[in-house]
C-alpha cells in the first residue's frame, strides 16, 4: 500500500491488533522454543491447556485449542452443520460464523440488532427452530463493540434447547470493565450445550501466532477433537502463549491504555461532531457523513487504514492505537471530511 500510494509511516487500525505488540515475555519464550522447532508440537497442546485450566479455573477436559479461535468456529460448523440445518446469529456480526456455516451447506438466520446496535437476544431465541444447531453471541460484539450483561446470557442459556450449541465468543473479554459483564465460563457446569471462545490475538497481542481456545462440556470437546487436524497449534505458539498468559502485568497495561485512548477518541469525535457506537472493545464503530468505501479510500491516501464493514454503509471500524496513531487518525478524518 505504501508503494502504491507513495506513502511512508502509514498506520493500520483495521484488524483490532494490539498497538503495544506482543507480551515481551511471550517473545522470549517463542525465541527459546524455536530451538526445538525440529520436533512436532505436543499434539493437543497439553501444557498450554494445563496453563489455561489453572488460569481460568476450567477443568482440563473442558478445553480445546484452535489455530486461532476461527479454527474452532470452523471445527464446530464441520461437526454440527449440514444441508438443511441452520445457525442463528446477529446480523452483520463477525462473518466467520456465516462463512463456516455456508461452507457446510447450512443456512444462516441473521437476526436484526436492536436500535442501539446490540444483539437482540430475545429475537434470537425466537429464531431458533427444530433445524437450528448453533446460536452465536459475540460478547462483546465485533464490529459494534456493544455487549450484553451476564444476566442476559444466563437467561439465554436457560431458554435455548439443549440440542442447540450456544457459542459465546469472548475475543475481547479482557478489555471489558463493566460491573454487569462477566465471562460465560461460569455457566459451563450448568449447561452442557455451551461453548465459550477466547483468543490470544487481541489483548495478548499474538494474532500472528494463531492461538484461540474453547471451553465446553467434555463431550463437546471430544466431538471437536475428532474433527481438528492433529497438530493444529504450533510448538512456538504454544510456548509463547503459556508465558503470555502468565504476564498479567502486560495485559493490564494493554487494557489501561485502551481505556485511556477510548476516552480520548470519544471526546475528540464528539468535538468533531461525529457519532459513534459506545464500545467496550479495542475498536470503535464511527459514523461518517460519506460512504464508508469512499472514506476508507480517502483515509488510505493519508496513510491511515481503517475497516469499512458490510451492513454499515456509513460507518467504519477503527482499532484504537497508541496516542500518536489515534491523533493521526483524527487529523486525517478532520481533513478528508473538511471538519
Ligand atoms: C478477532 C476475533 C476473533 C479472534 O480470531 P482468532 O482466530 O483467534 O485470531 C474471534 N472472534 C471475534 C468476534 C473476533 O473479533
Amino acid at each position: 500500500m505504501e508503494r502504491e500510494y507513495g506513502l511512508k509511516d502509514s498506520i493500520k487500525l483495521a484488524s483490532n491488533e494490539n498497538p503495544l505488540g506482543p507480551s515481551p515475555k511471550a517473545v522470549v519464550a517463542a525465541k527459546r522454543a524455536l530451538k526445538h522447532a525440529h520436533f512436532y508440537p505436543e499434539g493437543s497442546g497439553f501444557y498450554l491447556c494445563q496453563a489455561l485450566s489453572k488460569h481460568f479455573k476450567v477443568p482440563y477436559e473442558s478445553i480445546i485449542l484452535g489455530n486461532g479461535s476461527v479454527e474452532l468456529i470452523e471445527i464446530a460448523a464441520k461437526s454440527l452443520i449440514e444441508k438443511g440445518l441452520n445457525i442463528v446469529m446477529n446480523e452483520n456480526s463477525f462473518s466467520l460464523y456465516k462463512i463456516a456455516t455456508l461452507a457446510m451447506g447450512g443456512t444462516v438466520k441473521e437476526v436484526k440488532m436492536t436500535e442501539d446496535r446490540c444483539h437482540d437476544l430475545k429475537a434470537m431465541m425466537k429464531a431458533v427452530d427444530e433445524n437450528t444447531r448453533m446460536i452465536v453471541v459475540n460478547n462483546p460484539d465485533n464490529p459494534t463493540g456493544t455487549y450484553r450483561p451476564f444476566s442476559e446470557i444466563e437467561a439465554l442459556l436457560k431458554e435455548v434447547p439443549e440440542s442447540v450449541l450456544v457459542i459465546i465468543d469472548e475475543a475481547y473479554k479482557e478489555y471489558v470493565r463493566k460491573k454487569d459483564y462477566k465471562s460465560a465460563q461460569c455457566l459451563l457446569e450448568k449447561h452442557s450445550n455451551l461453548l465459550v471462545l477466547g483468543t490470544f490475538s487481541k489483548a495478548y497481542g499474538l494474532a500472528g501466532l494463531r492461538v484461540g481456545y474453547g471451553f465446553s462440556h467434555p463431550e463437546i470437546i471430544s466431538m471437536l477433537h475428532k474433527v481438528r487436524s492433529p497438530f493444529n497449534t504450533n510448538l512456538v505458539a504454544q510456548e509463547a502463549c503459556i508465558c503470555a498468559l502468565a504476564d498479567e502485568e502486560f495485559v493490564k497495561k494493554v487494557v489501561d491504555l485502551n481505556e485511556t485512548e477510548m476516552a480520548f477518541i470519544e471526546k475528540e469525535l464528539k468535538k468533531l461532531g461525529l457519532k459513534f457506537t459506545p464500545s467496550v472493545g479495542n475498536f470503535i464503530l464511527v459514523d461518517i457523513p460519506i460512504k464508508a468505501g469512499e472514506f476508507f479510500e480517502k483515509l488510505l491516501r493519508e496513510g491511515v487504514i481503517v475497516r469499512p464493514m458490510g451492513g454499515f454503509p456509513y460507518s467504519v471500524r477503527v482499532t484504537l492505537g497508541t496516542r500518536r496513531q489515534n491523533i493521526k487518525f483524527l487529523k486525517a478524518t478532520k481533513k478528508v471530511l473538511n471538519l
